[in-house]
Formats: C-alpha cells, sequence, structure tokens
C-alpha cells in the first residue's frame, strides 16, 4: 500500500520528527485513501476549536495533534511542506534539545 511506503521513506528522511498516519471515524460510501487517512504531527498542537455543547459556555478546547490530508495523489507531498514549515523544525529542535538535556543527567 502505498500510503505504508510513503509514511517509511518520509521517516527515512525526517528521523528526528514524530509523525503518524490515524484512520477517521468511518463514514458511509465508497471512500479513497485520502478521504480515509490523515496524517498527525505529533509536535504541533491542533487548532483551537470552540467547543458547542453548552451554549452559554462555548469552552475552546485544543486537540490533541494537527490532522493533514494526503496528497497530492498517492504521496505525502502537502504533510513534507508541513515538515519544512519554520514553526515545525523549531518545535523538533526544542524537542530534541531537551531530550539532549535530560540524557546528560543521567
Ligand atoms: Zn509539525
Amino acid at each position: 500500500m502505498w500510503i505504508a511506503l510513503a509514511l517509511r521513506d518520509l521517516r527515512t528522511r525526517y528521523p528526528a520528527d514524530r509523525f503518524n498516519v490515524v484512520e477517521r471515524l468511518p463514514v458511509s460510501g465508497p471512500q479513497t485513501a485520502r478521504e480515509i487517512w490523515r496524517l498527525k504531527c505529533a509536535d504541533c498542537p491542533g487548532k483551537v476549536r470552540l467547543k458547542s455543547e453548552w451554549p452559554q459556555v462555548r469552552r475552546r478546547v485544543l486537540t490533541n495533534a494537527q490532522l493533514y490530508i494526503p496528497g497530492p495523489g498517492d504521496s505525502f507531498g502537502n504533510f513534507e511542506v508541513h515538515l519544512r514549515n519554520r514553526l515545525h523544525r523549531a518545535r523538533v529542535t526544542a524537542r530534541m534539545e531537551l531530550l539532549m538535556r535530560v540524557r546528560s543527567k543521567l
């Protein structure tokens, strides 16, 4: 399956980055890979969404991670643009530096 191959390729080229492929909640009807799968970046927080269960108290909730649609075509090209994003790179670098500091104290 191209998804698995593309994921392996991306992990080889971005070894410090933490991301995964997740399945969306099942929806009925014919589905393409693009409709089923989402890429999840573990370093970047998700979008702030308004939760409207309580109309009077609209709470802002942070989703665990931002999800990215695969593509264009059978590729993760869109997501790779995110991996090269300056903010994303800064988060990865900060995590790696923290990890090294923790390790040096062991
Ligand atoms: Zn990211």
